[in-house]
Formats: C-alpha cells, sequence, structure tokens
C-alpha cells in the first residue's frame, strides 16, 4: 500500500523544487488526490466538497471526458498543420454557441495566451495601442497580459498603454447608474489615453468581474461603456474565461447577459474539463487586418486529444443537461444565502447568477471590507470539509463556482456548513 507523504514533507520539497513563486491555498494545505464530480478526496481519505473549481466543469474526471481523451490519445496526437477532421467539428460546434457575426475560432491552451493573441489581433486591426481593463483585472502571465492585470498586485507594473477602470461594484452602486458609471469610467479612461497621444485599441473585460468581486447585475450594464470604446475606435473583448460554457445558467457566454456581441472572446477554463484546452473567437472583418501581417501556430493549441476533450465537455453539457441544473441550483443556492444573511449581519450581500456567487463580507452596516473575516471564514470552511475562497481587492467576497454538476444536497450542504463556521467564528 502507498502510504502518502505527511504535508510537511510535500511542503518542503515543494519550497525546494518549485521556489517561492507559487502559493497554496489554505493555512492548512490540502494534499488532494482524487476527484468526482464536485467532490474531492485527499490523501487520507477524507471527502471535500469542492464549491471552488470550474475547470472541472463537468464534475471532476467525468468518464465521458476521460474516455474521449484515453480513445483520442490512443490513435493520433499532433499538432494543428495537418488536416484532421476533430478541430474543424469542435470549432463548428463551438461556433454555434456564438452570434453568428463571429465567425472564426483560434486555438490556444491556455487563458492568458488567448488573451495575449486578441489584443495583437485587436492592435493590428483598430492601428491603436490602448488598453482599458478593471481596476482589479486579472487577465493572465504573458507578460502583455499580466502587465494588464492589476489583480497580480503592487509589484506588477501596468503597462504605458493600459488605463483601469472602476469595477462596476453593483453592491454600492444603484442598479438604474451601474450602467452609466462604468461607462463614465471607461470614457476618462479613453480621455486619459488621448491626452497621452494613445487610442483604445480594446476594453477587455471578464464579463463576471470574477476578480473585481462578482457583478452580474443589473443584465445590460456593460453595453454602454461597450458602445463608448467603439466610437472611440477601440474593440470590445469579452475575457469568458471564468463564466464560459454556460456558468451563469441564463446563457452560453457572459457577454450574452448584456445583450453583446464582442469583436473577440477569449475562453479557457471550463472547455477541456481541466485538460488544457483554450482559445478565442473573432469577427472575420476584426482578424482580417492581423493574418495579412502574420501567421498562428500554436504547437499544442487545438491537438486532436485536446479538442476530443472540448468535444466531449459540449456532449455532457448537453446530455446532463446542465445548464438547467446550475440555474435551479444556482437559484436555490442563493435564496438559501440570502436566508443566511437575515441572521448574519455580516453578511452585507449577496449576488451572482447560476453557479457564479458572490457573498460579500462586511464589518459595518456602512459596508467596510470583512477581509479577516472572510480569511476565517475560507479557514474554518476547509476545515468542515467544503472548498470556496475570497475574491476581490480587499479578498472579502466569499467566491463560490463549483462544478456545474452541483447538486441541491450539496447547496445545502455549503450553506449549512457556512452557517455553522459563522456562528463558530461570531461565538455563537
Ligand atoms: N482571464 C480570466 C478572467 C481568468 O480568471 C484567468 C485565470 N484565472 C485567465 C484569464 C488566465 O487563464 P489561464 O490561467 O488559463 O492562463
Amino acid at each position: 500500500m502507498h502510504i502518502a507523504a505527511p504535508n510537511e514533507t510535500l511542503m518542503a520539497r515543494r519550497a525546494r523544487l518549485l521556489g517561492p513563486a507559487y502559493r497554496l491555498f489554505y493555512e492548512e494545505p490540502l494534499h488532494i488526490v482524487r476527484g468526482e464530480g464536485a467532490w474531492l478526496y485527499d490523501a487520507d481519505g477524507r471527502r471535500y466538497l469542492d464549491a471552488y473549481n470550474n475547470v472541472a466543469s463537468v464534475g471532476h474526471c467525468h468518464p465521458h471526458v476521460v474516455d474521449a481523451i484515453a480513445r483520442q490519445a490512443a490513435v493520433l496526437n499532433t499538432h494543428t498543420r495537418y488536416l484532421h477532421e476533430g478541430i474543424l467539428d469542435y470549432a463548428d460546434r463551438l461556433l454555434a454557441t456564438m452570434p453568428a457575426e463571429i465567425g472564426h475560432t483560434i486555438f490556444t491552451c491556455t487563458g492568458s495566451e488567448a488573451n495575449d493573441l486578441a489584443m495583437r489581433i485587436a492592435r493590428a486591426c483598430t492601428g491603436n495601442d490602448g488598453l482599458i481593463v478593471t481596476r482589479f483585472a486579472y487577465h493572465g502571465v504573458t507578460e502583455s497580459i499580466a502587465t494588464a492585470s492589476p489583480a497580480l498586485g503592487q509589484y506588477i507594473t501596468l503597462g504605458n498603454h493600459v488605463r483601469t477602470v472602476a469595477a462596476p461594484d453593483s453592491y454600492r452602486i444603484p442598479p438604474e447608474r451601474l450602467g452609466a458609471v462604468f461607462a463614465d469610467g471607461v470614457r476618462a479612461a479613453i480621455e486619459d489615453l488621448r491626452a497621452h497621444g494613445m487610442r483604445p485599441a480594446a476594453l477587455l473585460v471578464d464579463t463576471v468581474f470574477s476578480s473585481d468581486g462578482i457583478y452580474l447585475d443589473p443584465p445590460g450594464f456593460l453595453r454602454e461603456a461597450v458602445e463608448a470604446v467603439r466610437a472611440a475606435g477601440g474593440l470590445f473583448i469579452a475575457d469568458e474565461v471564468q463564466p464560459g460554457l454556460g456558468r451563469t445558467g441564463d446563457a452560453c457566454w457572459g457577454f450574452q447577459r448584456h445583450g453583446l456581441v464582442p469583436d473577440l472572446v477569449t475562453m479557457g477554463k471550463p472547455m477541456g474539463n481541466g485538460h488544457p484546452l483554450a482559445g478565442l473567437a473573432v469577427r472575420p472583418e476584426v482578424l482580417a487586418p492581423f493574418a495579412r501581417q502574420c501567421r498562428y501556430f500554436n504547437t499544442f493549441g487545438g491537438n486532436p486529444v485536446s479538442v476530443a476533450a472540448g468535444m466531449a465537455v459540449l456532449d455532457v453539457i448537453e446530455r446532463e443537461q446542465l445548464r438547467a441544473n446550475v440555474r435551479q441550483v444556482g437559484e436555490h443556492l442563493r435564496a438559501r444565502l440570502r436566508q443566511l444573511a437575515t441572521r448574519h449581519p455580516r453578511i452585507g450581500d449577496v449576488r451572482g447568477a447560476g453557479l457564479f456567487v458572490g457573498v460579500e463580507l462586511v464589518d459595518d452596516a456602512a459596508g467596510t471590507p470583512a477581509t479577516a473575516l472572510a480569511q476565517r471564514i475560507v479557514n474554518g470552511m476547509r476545515r468542515r470539509g467544503v472548498l470556496l475562497n475570497a475574491t476581490g481587492p480587499d479578498v472579502n467576497i466569499l467566491k463560490i463556482r463549483p462544478p456545474m454538476v452541483f447538486s441541491m444536497a450539496q447547496a445545502d450542504l455549503l450553506t449549512d456548513t457556512l452557517d455553522a463556521v459563522m456562528n463558530e467564528v461570531a461565538g455563537r
């Protein structure tokens, strides 16, 4: 029998081998060895409810996806400079989920690469350089995208061409004003670019604003900002790495909630259920100028095994009617969390759509961010076997984003555990 190394041993090995840039989750790090559905199992066989991972979109190790990967890996895996039907069938199916104006798709391995490429395409198309993102945005790890990802912290120097706008804080700004306030920020950013001799190539936003604090309502609030950037000659890039493939329950993509047709859509995380599959979708006229100047090749992006995984994920979402599940379980979860809020005044706001839920924790009626409390709750939940985390610039917003197969009973378990942890933390 294999005896697992103690966590302390693994942590010491990690520090020695991987160096200090990596970070682990939780005060007591987890050593996960197996996953199934929304459950994760640690090396001692203890089970944890995964309320955090949207990468395992159709559930950890879904047998249909595992089988598709294994079958294709046993036949052929190569790059995309040979003819192959797999990539075309998947592209067809993916583009069928998009508005008709979006006609091409390009595959990468990560969301970061997709955003990086989207920026290059936007620059070639507009002839402009400027990039507008939200104040606590995260879009990835490449040099050009990290310098447009203020969530990476104070040691990231934003690019000279990057401007940030305040996130659309739906908790603090009334819904009827949210769209105008956000658009005012975008217009001010455009003005500032102009003052420095630049014009915007794009407004790049995560359409659920996950690192900024999870803002999805009211539907449509993004429209005015997108109109403003287009009027200034820029494009709208919808970063769908987080909401993509039905997480919000109402549509396949987050931009659809806002009634928008983006110029470019970037995507990743949930596409391969853990297999590295990402990419972008684009209007043909937006891609054309880039393609005239440049060719595109990505050794691993869109390989036959990856697209088989992607195809299988789409199969499962359809067959298991996961979008309906996301809608129903998400509504139930938010209703239960709102009940909790009536008994726990430190819950300032419960928001989100489908299975992307934010619970904003506050210290007082004025809404002061409860950063320390959030940390205690995240770690308390982990000790009781439920995995979630916190987000936002003050890290005070619980981020709940389970696999789309999350059940009603699992939503109840999460809420009951949160109730117990909040009582414990409050000393009740
Ligand atoms: N965009 C958003 C909104 C993300 O959340 C992430 C990853 N957390 C990325 C892009 C980058 O994706 P990847 O880690 O696959 O490079």
